[in-house]
């Protein structure tokens, strides 16, 4: 296991300028080597492990501050995030904008699927915000839940999306910081499974 370096990395900023997103890549640990299995189920040989770069707080408020002029627009009363590690990007946004946080707990196959505690329905519009996206289905899972509890939802944030200009098709605004060229393959096409028949769980790593 090793880190890969930001200079191999085609990353493309949508909020924020280049140079401060290559020093957030560049963290160590947020960038690694290896044999992946992503929470999507898809295989890949490099993984951006957020809570490397959201062990920093300045690092969050950045982050955070680049999102919150597109956020603020859509007028949040509430903000929910998986236990996972976006929970720092969203404690940060909720505290800039002084709205209640949510969590929202994996079910047995990974994704957001029953709110954490003992929470207040979710009334009013929501804030969804997770750490790396590459398929939005986290996203979508959140959505549901968002909606079944009793909210609407105001539109998602997060920090990266795992592939340059991908788009996710939400029924809902998004923002995100930047598209990273992190490929992804499914399992039955991945080169990597004949010599390592175990890849790293993802899930496990952030
Ligand atoms: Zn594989």
């Amino acid at each position: 296991m090793s880190d890969t370096s930001v200079a191999e990395l085609t990353f493309c900023p949508l909020a924020g300028d280049a140079a401060s997103l290559a020093r957030l890549l560049s963290v160590e640990g947020a960038l690694r080597q290896g044999h992946f299995r992503l929470l999507s189920g898809r295989h890949t040989d490099k993984f951006l492990a957020f809570s490397a770069i959201a062990a920093e707080t300045a690092a969050l408020d950045q982050i955070a501050s680049w999102l919150r002029p597109a956020v603020e627009a859509w007028a949040p009363d509430s903000v929910l995030a998986p236990t996972t590690a976006g929970v720092g990007l969203a404690a940060t946004l909720a505290r800039m904008m002084s709205l209640p946080l949510q969590l929202a707990a994996a079910g047995p196959e990974g994704r957001p699927s029953v709110l954490v505690g003992t929470p207040a329905p979710l009334a009013g519009r929501v804030l969804l915000v997770n750490d790396v996206t590459t398929t939005g289905t986290a996203l979508g899972a959140l959505a549901g839940l968002a909606e079944t509890s009793g909210g609407v939802v105001a539109g998602a944030a997060w920090f990266a999306s795992r592939q340059i200009g991908g788009e996710l098709s939400l029924p809902f605004p998004t923002a995100h910081v930047a598209d990273v060229d992190l490929p992804s393959w499914p399992e039955q096409e991945c080169g990597l499974c004949s010599t390592d028949p175990a890849p790293e769980n993802a899930r496990d790593l952030n």
